[in-house]
């Protein structure tokens, strides 16, 4: 006790190694008994298509929901998971809870054509990926150009033929490839030309500071968010534009041309009850016919 007190520095930042360690291991812990126990579930967040308000997909975020703590959110886990090679079995969960749920909202009037993005971690790219994936689409009968395989620049940073390969059997699948945290890697722009991408999701922290008050860095992410989006189109990649809370950041982004937009303006993640619920009230046959 009298140790852990005193004024060498060392001491102290043991202590707080220690607590980290301890949380690491009671998430390890959590994680065992959450793939025991079913704990593990997709929330859904609408992707909306800015020109017309429809929603043309959803992006699956994994939550676990622990009988004594709630519902906690996925980072934390997510790094625990790929130390201890967790993140494989809980991937799988994610996946296809994500396409059973996306059968179920099919067949909703007006969202039979909607995808879903499910965010794959770099451990998870073996060569048994496309294969698995298109079993999986099979059993629920889920065309495979309806997922959408989203990876962070984290996947492509080595260049790794292997995962080229992996990449290019699930694309010659039928399904999509989306880059996630658009703009925070090493070469974002190179991955482009690399790599078989179909969406580019720009990354929040571009769209949060498109009105920020310091008005020299708001006009240069302004400048930042439509070459992006430009370059894109180039490459024949459709543009997400994630994280997107206001107004006045949707009325940029539809004045420069970015396709779709994510974010709590549209809607915040949502358990599969609450969703249906939410979608059951909006009539997407009406709004798509408006278009
Ligand atoms: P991401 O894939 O970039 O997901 C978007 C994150 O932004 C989500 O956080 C979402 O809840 C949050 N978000 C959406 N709209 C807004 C907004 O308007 N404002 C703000 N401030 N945030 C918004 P979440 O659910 O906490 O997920 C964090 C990250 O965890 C994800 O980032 C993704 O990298 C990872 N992740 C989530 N689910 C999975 C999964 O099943 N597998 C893997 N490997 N990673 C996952
Ligand atoms: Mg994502
Ligand atoms: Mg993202
Ligand atoms: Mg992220």
């Amino acid at each position: 006790e009298r140790k852990r007190e005193g004024k060498n520095g060392a001491q102290v930042f043991d202590a707080s190694i220690l607590d980290r360690t301890r949380e690491r291991a009671e998430i390890e812990n959590d994680i065992h008994a959450a793939l025991a126990g079913n704990w593990f579930e997709a929330h859904f967040q609408q992707i909306v298509e800015i020109e017309t308000g429809r929603i043309i997909g959803f992006e699956a975020l994994m939550r676990m929901r622990h009988p004594r703590k709630g519902l906690l959110p996925p980072a934390p886990i997510i790094d625990v998971a790929e130390e201890t090679g967790a993140i494989g079995q809980i991937g799988e969960q994610i996946f296809e809870d994500a396409i059973a749920n996306l059968a179920r909202v099919s067949r909703l009037p007006g969202l039979g054509q909607t995808y879903v993005a499910v965010n794959f971690s770099p451990l998870q790219f073996d060569s048994h990926l496309a294969p698995y994936l298109a079993g999986i689409l099979n059993r629920y009968d889920i065309h495979p150009s309806r997922l959408v395989v989203e990876i962070t620049e984290a996947v492509l940073m080595h260049d790794n033929p292997e995962i080229r390969r992996i990449l290019d059997a699930v694309h010659q699948l039928g399904c999509r490839i989306a880059i996630d945290d658009f703009g925070t890697g090493y070469s974002s722009l190179s991955y482009m030309s690399r790599f078989p991408v179909d969406i580019v999701k720009i990354d929040q922290s571009f769209i949060r500071s498109l009105g920020g008050n310091r008005l020299e860095e708001a006009e240069k992410s302004r400048m930042l968010v439509e070459g992006i989006s430009a370059i894109s189109h180039k490459m024949k990649c459709s543009v997400i534009a994630e994280g997107v809370e206001t107004d006045d950041q949707r009325t940029f982004l539809k004045e420069i041309g970015v396709d779709c937009a994510q974010g709590y303006l549209y809607a915040k993640p949502l358990g599969i009850a609450d969703l249906m619920t939410t979608l059951a009230h909006t009539d997407h046959e009406l709004k798509s016919m408006a278009v």
